[in-house]
């Protein structure tokens, strides 16, 4: 334990709040523009700016709160119609305004006497400029900012560059409470803490507001020790390392990337009777001895390609019959816990729910279970929200006893990743409970 100044810095349980800030600037994704409130990011009944007829609001509450930056953005955004300013133009658009409204000497505090300042965000100014994907989005957006500020005065071009710097390497995205993306903001407090695909704290959000928590017992709160995760740890290694190196410029040395791993790709073992988790390169169980029929690694490699495009295509909007075809491709070559079947898996279980196909919905779920368990660990936003949503479809299916004993394991999960006071809690999980108690009595 450190001691410093004298006294002993106090262990820190899984499930505390280390930190929640504002933040310095966000923007709503345009992709729901028309569902959500620009302001506090809540979906509903909403009326639109009159003026740029671009933005939505619940109410004049939350127009007038909005009015300050809005008010210089609406005539930009109304002056570009019918064309919706890209999500990084107009993030880059509130920096500028906050920027030139001394924004500048803004502080975002993570401990008591720490603050980081805008100018404190790491640029990677460098690596930007030696990255052509980035810098043509770059080009891109500083046509549309000279489209938008027109006449007005604009940062010059190196600090317009490392502003978008600023921004690639340091936002957030900002989830509801199903865990969509539905916006990106600057959080400067929390900029601080660094990546590991085996993060000790998790993100979750109440509105535009973010919320840092443990989800490790540490022995105290040492800032140089937190670690979130930057990206989707769903992934083989090679993938998480190669998403850092491009978006991140670094390279990931976290415990689990130095760490062999035995299940991202493996296959099933030709032997019914064994479980082993194989490597499809090997063509032998280590477990068991069997050896591999002849091309089983074409069918391997076949059956991967089959499910990696399919995989991308689906990206945008899962498809159950398409899943189903890739599952169907996969049984007893891949292994239950290969990345690629898992999220299969997900697709699987994500359109069979926007079909309300619930019987099926909730046997996908219990597959994709040890799944969530393996990568994203069993304290995890996502894996609690996996349980809690399993919960729900089997209170649809009048499965009562076992929704009850799924949204007990969601409420272990959920108090830890966001807490008795996290809107999930108290308005979702809490009645269904309620609901689940009372039907079981
Ligand atoms: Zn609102
Ligand atoms: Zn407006
Ligand atoms: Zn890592
Ligand atoms: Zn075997």
């Amino acid at each position: 334990m450190r001691i410093k100044n004298g006294y002993k810095r106090p262990p820190i349980d899984k499930g505390t709040t280390i930190l929640t800030a504002k933040p310095y600037a966000y923007v709503l994704r345009s992709s729901y523009r028309k569902d959500r409130c620009d302001y506090c990011l809540q979906s509903g009944k909403l009326s639109k700016c009159s003026a740029c007829q671009c933005v939505y609001y619940c109410n004049r509450s939350c127009q007038q709160d909005a009015w300050s930056i809005h008010k210089t953005e609406c005539p930009k955004l109304k002056k570009v119609l019918p064309k919706i300013v890209p999500d990084m133009a107009r993030l880059m658009t509130r920096v500028i305004i906050k920027l030139s409204r001394g924004g500048g000497d803004e502080t975002g505090y993570y401990s008591e006497k720490s603050y980081r300042k805008f100018k404190d965000l790491m640029s990677h100014y460098s690596d930007i400029k030696k990255d052509e994907k980035r810098m043509e989005h770059f080009m891109c957006l500083y046509n549309i900012l000279n489209e938008l500020f027109e006449d007005e005065p604009i940062p010059s071009n190196v600090e317009l560059l490392a502003i978008y710097g600023r921004i690639c390497i340091n936002s957030f995205n900002i989830f509801d409470l199903d865990m969509n993306s539905i916006g990106v903001g600057i959080y400067l407090g929390p900029s601080i803490i660094d990546h590991s695909c085996l993060p000790n704290a998790v993100a979750t959000f109440e509105g535009s507001t973010i919320i840092i928590r443990t989800i490790q017992d540490l022995p105290c709160l040492d800032w140089s020790q937190i670690r979130l995760s930057y990206i989707d740890v769903l992934k083989t290694t090679e993938d998480r390392r190669t998403e850092l190196q491009s978006s991140y410029y670094f390279w990931c040395n976290c415990k689990r990337c130095e760490e062999p791993e035995l299940t991202t790709r493996a296959v099933m073992c030709s032997n019914k009777a064994c479980t082993h988790p194989c490597s499809p390169d090997e063509g032998i169980c280590e477990n068991c001895g069997t050896v591999f029929p002849d091309k089983f690694k074409e069918t391997f490699d076949e059956i991967s390609d089959f499910t990696a495009y399919h995989l991308q295509s689906m990206k945008d909007t899962a498809y159950l019959d398409v899943s189903k075809v890739c599952l169907k491709k996969q049984e007893g070559v891949l292994h239950p816990l290969n990345v690629q079947h898992v999220q299969t898996l997900q697709s699987a279980f994500v359109s069979a729910i926007s079909l309300q196909h619930w019987e099926e919905a909730e046997s996908y779920a219990k597959r994709l279970i040890n799944g969530y368990l393996t990568y994203y660990g069993e304290i995890h936003p996502l894996t609690g929200i996996l349980y809690l949503m399993m919960g729900k479809i089997q209170l649809y299916v009048e499965k009562s006893k076992q929704a009850l004993e799924t949204l007990k394991i969601a409420k272990s999960i959920l108090i830890i990743t966001h807490g008795e006071k996290h809107t999930l809690v108290r308005e979702s999980l809490k009645p269904l409970l309620h609901q689940a108690i009372m039907e079981v009595m």
